[in-house]
């Protein structure tokens, strides 16, 4: 696809209007494969965010109290563009973030499930009734839509971490702004295209792009946005909660995580390196629920360990366009920087490398932030790659002995996102799951994440759902009134 079939969209949204920064400011979007620059975006700053709130504040009356079939219609409208336009838009996506094609395709389809489902979802917004203590009330529930809502969002998943706040947002009866992540603004760009071109009325979908704490502290301190869903690092989450403190906005923190793997001895091992696989070289390992941590039942170790490294050797690394490519670069220098130490610290404390463990040079036209896929064995607490998100495809595995240490030890993070586990006995797949202490278990699956399911955290990895009927909690108030008979 050459640049102009990619219809490349570099202004802002807001009110239905395509706008540059007041002043002019640019910033770039480089291609993380070839550290080629691909597109100069609008650099807006609070003025434009401020005016982005007005409009979304203005379309809000219109659109909260249209039927949940009309903002259904547009919302399933706006996903079939979506799939329409998937092979362009998952150009996009790989040219600006760099996952394989393949991968960017799924994941156009994967945004698109969030609006399908929220679409649906949004007719099924019942009240309830609450019997009385005295014979002459009624109490009656209603939902209803919170208002203005923001959405900061990450480049790992550039359209996905999108459309599934939006979605269940709009669908709700709010009106949004988003602010995407500076690295992967594009594919936000072109999703505010195609809403145009479904018909979502101007001003209900806006897009902000530029200096992320710019943006966010006019969102936090403009009392007409309601509510703020963030997905990110709990480092920035944390600041975040901390500016929504002084006007009590209404928070989502979708955050990091630490996901532990665990294979018992009478796991199907074939099973458990497919789930390991997928878990960890989604994205070439950037993503909150990669597994990062992989306990080895010791009778079963070396037959799990060596599986593992053969697949992992078996990957084509390169960029995201090359045909067959199964894992792309990391999305930038820091991110690699964060690999090689997490490495370089383990092999210190006595880690070995059982395969990958460098850096590839892939020739001519290729950045230098392509890692080859590895395995390490004999983690241990003390090293950073424990206690971090590593986010690269490295696998630091260690063995364990017994249920109870491995439970412990797989608790034994301040993050609590994603846990998976391997074994083919029913009691005690149900109580390993009970014992986990994160959000979401993959109990003989390494791809939970799914538009049915309330993807979300426990501990520092955030609060708030996405997915599934609980999602839209967290775009809705309850009210209640008591109603007095007379
Ligand atoms: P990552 O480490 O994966 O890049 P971040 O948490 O830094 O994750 O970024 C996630 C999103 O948060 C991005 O849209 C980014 O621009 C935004 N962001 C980063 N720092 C801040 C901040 N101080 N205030 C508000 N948003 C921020």
């Amino acid at each position: 696809m050459n640049a102009s079939d990619l219809r490349i969209q570099s202004r802002n949204l807001i009110g239905g209007q395509w706008v540059s920064a007041a002043d002019g400011g640019t910033f770039e979007v480089i291609d993380p494969a070839t550290d080629r620059r691909i597109a100069q975006v609008a650099d807006c700053g609070a003025s434009e965010t401020r005016q982005a709130i007005d409009a979304a504040a203005g379309a809000y009356l219109d659109w909260s109290r249209r039927t949940a079939e009309d903002r259904g219609t547009i919302l399933r409208r706006m996903a079939d563009l979506m799939m329409r336009d998937q092979q362009r838009l998952a150009h996009l996506m790989t040219l600006e973030q760099g996952k394989p094609l393949s991968e960017a395709r799924g994941e156009t389809a994967y945004a698109a499930s969030f609006i399908y489902w929220a679409a649906e979802e949004g007719k099924r917004l019942y009240g309830e009734t609450i019997p009385a203590s005295s014979s002459d009330k009624r109490i009656l529930i209603l939902r209803q839509p919170i208002g203005v809502v923001a959405a900061i969002t990450p480049w790992n998943f550039p359209s996905a971490m999108i459309t599934r706040k939006l979605g269940p947002a709009l669908a709700c009866g709010n009106t949004c702004i988003i602010k995407p992540a500076e690295q992967t603004p594009l594919s936000a760009l072109a999703l505010g295209e195609l809403a145009i071109e479904a018909g979502l009325p101007a001003g209900v979908f806006n897009i902000i792009t530029g200096d992320s704490s710019t943006i966010a502290g006019e969102l936090f301190t403009n009392s007409l946005v309601r509510k703020v869903s963030f997905t990110g690092s709990t480092e920035v989450g944390k600041i975040l909660m901390k500016q929504a403190a002084d006007h009590v906005v209404r928070l989502s923190l979708e955050l990091g995580g630490h996901a532990p793997f665990i294979v018992f001895d009478d796991a199907d091992i074939d099973a458990a390196v497919a789930g390991a696989m997928a878990s960890k070289l989604r994205n070439s390992g950037q993503t909150c629920v990669c597994a990062n941590r992989f306990f080895v039942h010791e009778a079963v170790y070396d037959a799990f360990a060596s599986r593992l490294a053969a697949a992992m050797q078996s990957l084509k690394v390169g960029r995201g366009f090359d045909e067959g490519v199964q894992v792309g670069p990391l999305i930038d220098d820091n991110a690699i920087a964060k690999v090689e130490q997490h490495v370089s610290d383990a092999l210190s404390r006595g880690a070995r490398v059982r395969t990958g463990g460098k850096l590839l040079d892939l020739g001519e036209g290729c950045s230098k932030r392509f890692y080859a896929p590895t395995v390490v064995d004999g983690f241990t607490p003390e090293m950073k790659i424990s206690g971090e998100e590593t986010f690269g495809p490295v696998a630091p595995l260690r063995r364990f002995s017994s249920d109870d240490d491995v439970i412990a030890m797989a608790n034994d993070s301040p993050y609590g996102l994603a846990a998976y586990f391997y074994t083919r006995d029913a009691s005690r797949l149900m109580r390993v799951a009970e014992a986990l202490e994160y959000g979401i278990v993959g109990a003989n699956d390494g791809l939970p994440s799914t538009p049915q399911a309330p993807f979300g955290g426990v501990k520092q990895s955030g609060f708030g759902r996405e997915g599934g009927r609980h999602v839209m909690h967290e775009y809705t108030n309850i009210k209640y009134v008591s109603w007095g008979l007379g």
